[in-house]
């Protein structure tokens, strides 16, 4: 029996409503991607939107490819996405850059990739710990396959002399095919356990963080009303989509499971179980 069944009356409302979103945002990972590889039918369902002139964009927490790496990935898998339908946590950094004064250090705990890109936003870029830092200190951590001991090391030395702890996403856990991934909230607890008398506060910039809230609403613009986010985690997706004041869609193929929803105070919008049953949903209801 499918999720909306159970709601009964409640949910034709909610099947009505839905006919009218113009923007669609679809979570990646647990969504859309299971590991390395699309889940069946995401192709189709974003093409069905596409043909019924809908607007797409695709949000991701995942910290380690730049956007133009994640389009391509994403066209290895089968699935055609322009570099501006594409929102990483490197916009969230921008963002959050943009308002503090120029003259800062950073020293990126993460992949090559995102220390390019900060360095392209012309932001001062810390080869070690040792190194001379203008201005005020920020270690950002973005989980990387090359994530090594001694990248942790040095960003804790500095993290020791005062800097301040910027996280690329907080999610513990990323769902693949072969089990869960250890994320970059995670490895974060490495270092609010080791620290004397936890003074590292982390801050987040990934989903669903003010500064991601922001890009989600430069993207929406004055469409806002009209779109609605899509995912598979109730702490990320479900949160920034009501943070601002979109509907939301969960689907229970990921981290979320339908036990979670009784434990929350404000429902999505929607829930399915799979994608297959949400694209079922949409032909069927004729909401585009
Ligand atoms: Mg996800």
């Amino acid at each position: 029996m499918s999720v909306m069944h159970r709601f009964g009356f409640f949910s034709i409302y909610l099947e009505v409503a839905v006919k009218d979103y113009k923007l669609f945002f679809f979570d990646l990972d647990g969504t859309l991607v299971n590991g390395n590889a699309l889940f069946p039918l995401a192709n189709e369902v974003i093409e069905y939107l596409r043909k019924h002139n809908k607007r797409v964009f695709f949000l991701t927490n995942h910290p380690s490819r730049p956007r133009e790496e994640l389009g391509e990935r994403l066209k290895k898998m089968g699935l055609e996405v322009g570099v501006n339908e594409l929102i990483t946590p490197t916009l969230a950094i921008k963002r959050y850059f943009s308002d503090r004064p120029s003259g800062s250090s950073v020293y990126v705990v993460g992949s090559e990739l995102i220390k390019e890109e900060i360095k392209k936003m012309g932001i001062h870029v810390l080869n070690h710990s040792r190194e001379t830092a203008m201005g005020e200190v920020f270690v950002v951590l973005g989980m990387s396959p090359n994530l090594n001991y001694e990248h942790l090391q040095e960003g804790f030395f500095l993290l020791q002399k005062g800097a301040r702890l910027i996280l690329l996403n907080p999610d513990i856990c990323c769902p693949t095919e072969s089990g869960m991934y250890l994320d970059t909230g995670a490895i974060a607890r490495v270092y609010t356990s080791a620290a004397p008398r936890n003074h590292i506060k982390p801050e987040v910039l990934g989903k669903p963080s003010i500064w991601m809230q922001q890009v989600l609403l430069d993207f929406a613009g004055v469409d806002r009303p009209r779109a609605v986010m899509v995912g598979d985690s109730i702490t990320s997706d479900i949160a920034i989509g009501q943070a601002v004041g979109m509907d939301t869609i969960l689907l229970l193929s990921g981290v979320s499971k339908e036990e979670d929803l009784m434990t929350i105070r404000q429902r999505p919008t929607h829930v399915y179980s799979t994608l297959n049953e949400f694209y079922q949903k949409i032909k069927e209801l004729a909401y585009v």
